[in-house]
């Protein structure tokens, strides 16, 4: 049975209707028949209720329906899914299998790319399949036989059951990669450099995130044949309608602001971020034992629970999530009012992108972000990156408790990055991996050593028969 939900309420942001009208979000202009896309596929969109294009849709979808490589750089919760997914329903043919391949960084993502294309295109041919971890190879290699047209997955597993014969990649004419610049970080880019050059030269190319930075952009580049880049971002990376603010907090004091904030304030639908496993797990028991209906997500977790998960969450089920950043990226969950940012990410787009999982389709949203006297140069990084003043939020009402005798300062969460013209290059990774050395490194990063100028934040994990399996979440 179902729990009650003990505090929905105020701010509840599915009960605001969308916004088709807002012009940072939703193209005034144009109407979907205008994109070169047929009929069946304008039919899905219709079904969906659609009713405007978003901007980056406006943009990507004629590049691409005329055959062009791009480069998509869109907010969080702008329709990027169908931006490239339209096209895909449009120009694979269906008699041909495995002729498109959409990369996600988690199997979450993956499904749900699936999920909406398959929507979408309910009045075509075209087929979808999903290829990722945590289901049995031969369950989806048997699957496959029946010649699905688009394949979504993750980068191990698709490589994984290439390299066991178990598909080839000569037909594939489209190649996508969502979250581009996560996927070409360091964790994945070996897996997504095999997989690409395995594919056809002549392919088509998309790649989009709601963060693509410099280097990263550089390094996209070269997977890709002239791309039009299509930025749709503006002067700031995150949308109006997601109200954000910060929290000043003691660190002996955040699980219990949290648990004043959720039953206080009452949202209606919260994720509240963790940046360590533990602490998704050790939140939930805490807020659970105080009587607060609260699920947790993380890349521990066995798949079938992680899927209960996301289904509970994208249903409105749950009141409270508690995750790990593996939920940070591209889950689409209409309800979901607050995003609670408990420690702060370690990494300032990842801020963008968790922030992004409320205040979607031009819905409203609420963003809170701790901030422990040691984090104030994190915050800032933020602010940098998202171009935007975070205001602080009061709340009079909390009462702070004294220090603990027991206790004892964590890290405050990521290195600090100083920025502007002036700050000295941080070398990330040797700061990352030796707590002990000063955060900021002389010198600039070194290219050679780290191609595309993407530093790794964290010491990789050890190689086990040539694979990294922890970064496959
Ligand atoms: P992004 O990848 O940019 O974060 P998604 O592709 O997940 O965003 O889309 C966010 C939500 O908006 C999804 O629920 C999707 O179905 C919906 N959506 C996409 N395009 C439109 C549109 N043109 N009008 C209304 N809703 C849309």
């Amino acid at each position: 049975m179902k729990k009650e939900r003990p505090h929905r309420g105020k701010g509840s942001a599915s009960q605001q209707p969308p916004a088709h009208a807002d012009p940072e979000i939703f193209e005034s202009d144009l109407g979907f028949d205008q994109l070169g896309l047929p009929e069946h596929v304008l039919r899905g969109i219709r079904d969906l209720g659609f009713e405007k294009p978003t901007l980056i849709q406006g943009r990507l979808i004629p590049a691409a329906m005329a055959g062009r490589d791009v480069l998509g750089q869109a907010k969080t919760g702008t329709g990027k899914t169908a931006a490239f997914g339209l096209p895909l329903l449009a120009r694979c043919d269906p008699s041909v299998p495995f002729q498109a391949l959409i990369l996600a960084p988690t199997r979450e993502l993956a499904v749900q790319i699936a999920d909406e294309i398959t929507e979408l295109g309910r009045h075509g041919r075209v087929t979808v399949d999903t290829v990722m971890g945590g289901e049995r190879i031969k369950t989806q290699a048997s699957r496959l036989k029946k010649g699905a047209n688009i394949i979504v997955g993750t980068p191990g597993r698709v490589m994984d059951m290439a390299q066991r014969g178990l598909y080839h990649f000569d037909n594939v004419r489209f190649t996508v990669l969502d979250e581009v610049d996560r996927m070409l970080d360091i964790g994945f880019r070996e897996d997504i450099r095999k997989i690409l050059n395995n594919c056809p030269k002549d392919r088509q190319t998309m790649f989009v995130s709601a963060t693509i930075a410099g280097e990263i952009e550089k390094l996209a580049r070269t997977f890709m044949r002239d791309p039009e880049k299509i930025v749709t971002s503006g002067a700031s990376l995150t949308v109006n309608l997601v109200e954000q603010h910060y929290l000043a907090v003691n660190p002996w004091d955040k699980k219990k602001l949290l648990l004043h904030l959720l039953t206080h304030e009452e949202p209606a639908m919260t994720i509240v971020f963790c940046r360590l496993k533990k602490n998704v797990d050790m939140l939930a028991k805490y807020l659970g034992e105080k009587g607060i209906d609260v699920h947790a997500i993380h890349g521990d977790m066995r798949q079938g629970k992680r899927n209960r998960v996301i289904q509970q969450l994208r249903e409105g089920e749950l009141t409270v999530l508690i995750a790990s950043d593996l939920a940070s990226r591209g889950i689409d969950a209409e309800g979901v009012s607050h995003v609670i940012n408990y420690d702060l990410p370690e990494d300032p787009d990842l801020y963008v992108h968790r922030i992004g999982r409320t205040a979607r389709a031009g819905r409203r949203g609420i963003a809170w972000s701790f901030v422990t006297s040691a984090q104030g140069n994190l915050l800032t990084n933020i602010e940098e990156l998202i171009n935007r003043e975070i205001p602080k939020m009061d709340y009079p009402d909390f009462i702070p408790g004294p220090r603990p005798e027991s206790w004892r300062d964590e890290s405050p969460g990521g290195i600090v990055f100083p920025t502007g013209p002036e700050a000295p290059k941080v070398n990330r990774y040797d700061a990352a991996v030796n707590p002990d050395m000063p955060a900021v490194a002389a010198g600039p990063i070194d290219s050679a050593r780290f191609p595309g100028g993407n530093v790794p934040t964290r010491m990789p994990p050890k190689r086990m028969m040539g694979r990294i399996p922890s970064n496959r979440r």
